[in-house]
């Protein structure tokens, strides 16, 4: 029994204005749809409804590809670097200023813990725009080939889990080659990127540069199909990812994919374990597992396999599960009921395959979506829940002997996104990081971001990177002239 009492520390929603129902973001301006069934953003911690949003029809994601391509051919990709740059500082400077409001919309419309929201989804999302500023006039110095110039519209297309975050992966460095953009947030959390167009207002950014329209598939569909996109940028599911990959083939689109992961935590018997177990405790529970790269397999050497599991399930008791607009709370609500129904099937997929699970016990609030950390221990490698993506506060704990075997099985999976290692020894992190098949590998750390850092993933978690020098490549084009003049020709028919 705890010798004091439980106190809450809320944070308020009075900050923001959360309108009744929202129109779409085109030419600068919010517009009302034309044809879409409006739809309802809730929250999912209460399942209150917070907006009523509009679904743009594909005479909207029209109207959208022709305001951005007007802003491009006209404004944006005249205007100096240093120009856009200014531009992308004042958008920056905005985000930090606004962060409180954006972090309480983001908690509010995701149900992600307000201290992740405001310590860092804004944070780093006000970061890329900082970086990418600063990269507006510096192109030429960038190593990405003679004569950079920008690719021309891009459409964008972003998941639920990161809103604020995904959006400024992308937008910062789209605006910063000197594209304009279409953008479409996912459909259960909409409401931040409606709040960015406020943004993109109030820094008097050239009508049409940034357009934003809301709907679910059969939007970004829309999106992926117009003749008028250049370039996209997806992050999302794999399996979405592989039906974008088809629809553009043959095309002269290009795409960059961010897609899922099954990374491995691997914690070596030389490792500090009492770290090991912060670091697993924010690989696969923070923003409740929502998280493409989440360390949601756990490789321990099989002699220290006992010690962590009473560590960590000891360290999972303290966990707080709750109202995420609580300061203290560690573990939010999840997303959306579809989410939460696809964690209990994989769960209950887990214990028929034979995984023992456990839980931690606490208490759920009765309104909203949530599930309890779990621990699937006794995984074997070719169980599901050890292969496939759960998206949700759930482990699975795997053990090996050699690090030979550690590669092994961290490879073992169709995704190769992100990967922790956890040992004293320097050299042996060097080795694993040379063996992993994953985009990022942390060492004694992990979900650790920063935006000169390239993201990205190999095999089933897609292709290209976001972030760092390498992350402008993908909205740049070296192209010779007449491969341009081919290219304005075709822009100028696709607008019309
Ligand atoms: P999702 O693929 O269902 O949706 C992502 C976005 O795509 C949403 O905006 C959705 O409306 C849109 N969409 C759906 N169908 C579409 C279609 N046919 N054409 C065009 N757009 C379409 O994924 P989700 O459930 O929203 O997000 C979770 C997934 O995203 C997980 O698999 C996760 O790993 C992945 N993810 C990856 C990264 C990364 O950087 N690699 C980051 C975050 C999330």
């Amino acid at each position: 029994m705890s010798p004091f009492e439980y106190a809450p520390a809320p944070e308020s929603a009075a900050v923001v204005d959360i309108a009744s129902s929202y129109g779409l973001f085109i030419g600068g301006q919010f517009v009302p749809a034309t044809g879409g069934t409006p739809f309802k953003t809730v929250n999912p911690a209460t399942e209150e409804v917070l907006a009523e949003v509009s679904e743009a029809s594909t005479d909207d994601v029209d109207a959208a590809v022709a305001a951005a391509r007007t802003a491009y051919t006209r404004v944006w990709s005249r205007m100096s670097g240093a120009d856009r740059g200014k531009y992308l500082f004042r958008i920056a400077r905005i985000l930090q200023e606004r962060a409180r409001e954006f972090a309480v919309l983001e908690t509010l419309d995701n149900g992600k813990p307000i201290k992740e929201s405001r310590d860092v989804d804004l944070p780093l999302a006000a970061a890329h725009f900082f970086y990418h500023a600063g990269w507006a006039d510096k192109l030429d110095h960038a190593s990405l080939g003679p004569n950079p110039r920008p690719v021309g519209v891009v459409g964008q297309i972003v998941p639920w889990n990161f809103p604020m975050l995904m959006l400024a992966w992308k937008v910062a460095p789209a605006l910063a080659c000197g594209n304009t953009v279409v953008l479409k947030p996912a459909e259960t959390t909409p409401l931040t990127a409606l709040l960015f167009a406020e943004v993109c207002q109030q820094a008097d950014l050239p009508p049409g540069v940034v357009n934003i329209v809301t709907g679910a598939g059969a939007t970004g569909q829309a999106i992926v199909d117009h003749p008028g996109i250049d370039k996209l940028a997806f992050t999302g599911s794999t399996a979405v990812g592989k039906m974008i990959a088809r629809s553009i083939a043959g095309t002269r689109k290009r795409a960059t994919l961010e897609l899922g992961g099954k990374a491995a935590n691997i914690i070596f018997d030389d490792a500090p374990i009492d770290q090991a177990v912060e670091g697993i405790v924010n690989g696969i529970f923070f923003n409740q597992g929502h998280v493409c790269c989440a360390g949601s397999r756990i490789l321990v050497q099989e002699n220290i396999a006992e010690d962590l599991d009473r560590r960590l399930k000891r360290r999972l008791a303290t966990l707080r599960v709750g109202d995420p607009m609580d300061k203290n709370t560690d573990v939010g609500a999840i997303n959306s009921r579809k989410q939460l129904d696809r964690i209990e099937e994989m769960v209950a997929i887990g214990e028929a395959e034979g995984a023992q699970r456990w839980d931690s016990g606490c208490e759920l609030p009765t309104n909203g979506f949530w599930f309890r950390p779990t621990v699937f221990s006794g995984v074997s490698q070719t169980h599901r829940i050890a292969q496939e993506e759960i998206f949700g506060p759930v482990v699975s704990v795997l053990t090996f002997r050699t690090p030979a075997e550690a590669v092994a099985k961290a490879n073992n999976t169709p995704y190769g996104l992100s990967a922790g290692v956890w040992t004293e020894k320097g050299s042996r992190i060097l080795w694993m990081a040379d063996q992993l098949r994953a985009g990022v590998v942390w060492a004694n750390t992990f979900n650790k971001f920063d935006p000169t850092s390239p993201f990205g993933g190999y095999k089933e978690s897609g292709y290209g990177r976001e972030g760092g020098r390498h992350g402008l490549e993908a909205y740049v084009t070296t192209a010779g002239p007449l491969e341009r003049a081919s290219e304005a020709a075709r822009s100028k028919g696709a607008s019309k």
